[in-house]
């Protein structure tokens, strides 16, 4: 039984980045506890393995008094990194560069005279990031139907949360060039979660079966079965090896692998070293019966 990995899968920059400066703070930290400010990844266990290297998740609203914390992918309000250093903590930002550059076209916008329209969830980190840039001077909009209720504008400069479908994206502004004279379109979408997409149709097309591995609950490890049952293969999600039954891989030729955004590379690595038992067992029965 042969085993191919998706071209692109697991966690994007941003999120590798920012665990990746866990790490570093920790080095840097003398012992001292790091901590962020809400979870770094929705991934239980990969939640647990940080927590047991000393990098745990606070409340934003109450963050610790003394220590180090890190800021997430996802970016905070300038306002907040002022008032975590006012109370004295050192702070690391792992702020997903895409997620900077937003904040920046938001500012930029302002300061050019444009009625600033982010499209997105409102009580997304990100978006309540972007708007302490703008002293929430935006209007924020999730879909179609919201951007038809806003009031008639005259130049609208635009940006999109940086997970939004490109398809959402281009529905919205077109609502929009219909309510102002002048719309500015800024490109804030980030291609992680599409190449993930991408590549797990690829591979959908070249294997019998597909694991995605991702929590039950991660949408984006759902769409990636979508995407690979869409392209014609039976596809499963999985969160660790040990819900892999080898009955599955009877007739199985070739398997592929694939993972969410949340999903960390040690865990791909676990699937991976599974798949490679279960198939040399497969070719020791096989030999077996031959003779
Ligand atoms: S913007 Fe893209 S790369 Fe950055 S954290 Fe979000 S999904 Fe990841």
């Amino acid at each position: 039984m042969e085993i191919l990995l998706a071209d692109s899968l697991g966690f994007c920059m941003g999120v590798k980045r920012a665990v990746d400066l866990a790490y570093l703070a920790r080095e840097r930290s003398g012992g001292l506890p790091i901590v962020t400010l809400g979870p770094l990844i929705h991934n239980t266990q990969e939640t647990e393995r940080l927590a047991g290297d000393g990098i745990s998740a606070v409340d934003p609203a109450q963050p610790p008094d003394s220590g180090m914390v890190l800021i997430r992918a996802h970016g905070v309000a300038p306002q907040a990194y002022e008032e975590l250093r006012a109370r004295g903590l050192k702070v690391f930002d792992g702020t997903c560069p895409y997620v900077h550059y937003s904040q920046r076209k938001a500012l930029e916008l302002k300061r050019e005279g444009y009625e600033v329209v982010i499209v997105g969830d409102r009580n997304h980190p990100e978006i309540r990031g972007i708007l302490g840039y703008i002293d929430d001077g935006a209007f924020v909009v999730k879909n179609e139907e919201e951007a038809r209720l806003l009031p008639v504008l005259e130049r609208v400069g635009v940006i999109a949360q940086t997970t939004l479908s490109p398809e959402k994206y281009a529905a919205v502004c077109d609502v929009l060039r219909d309510r102002a004279p002048e719309v500015k379109v800024c490109e804030t979408i980030c291609d992680a979660t599409e190449e993930n997409q991408a590549a797990v149709r690829d591979l959908a097309g070249a294997v019998d079966l597909v694991f995605v591995i991702g929590g039950r609950h991660s949408a984006n490890s759902n769409k990636l079965v979508d995407a690979a049952r869409s392209a014609g293969a039976r596809a499963m999600l999985i969160e660790t090896p040990e819900e892999i039954d080898p009955a599955d891989l009877e007739r199985v030729g070739r398997v592929g692998v694939s993972a969410g955004a949340s999903t960390p590379d040690w865990m791909i690595a676990r699937v991976v070293a599974e798949l490679h038992e279960i198939a040399q067992r497969k070719d020791r029965a096989n030999a077996e019966y031959t003779e």
